[in-house]
């Protein structure tokens, strides 16, 4: 069993469909509008290789670098 994750480029919905292996055309179609423009995402065997991204701690320190160059040299 395999998830694949499917935007609509017809609708822009966001579905996942499950499919017992690879997926086919014909489960690729969108249940919001029934078109099969749609285009696949990811595919849920390729998720433990983008799990080792922290890189998002820089976020709050951008404020506090502001906060103390300008009190400090005046
Ligand atoms: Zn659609």
């Amino acid at each position: 069993m395999a998830t694949y994750d499917l935007v609509c480029l017809q609708c822009g919905n966001d579905f996942e469909v499950f499919v017992p292996g690879f997926i086919k055309d014909e489960d690729r179609q969108c249940p919001a509008c029934g078109s099969f423009k749609t285009r696949q995402k990811y595919s849920a065997f390729l998720t433990n290789a983008s799990t080792s991204s922290n890189s998002s701690s820089s976020a709050g320190c951008a404020d506090c670098a502001q906060g103390s160059s300008g009190g400090g040299f005046t």
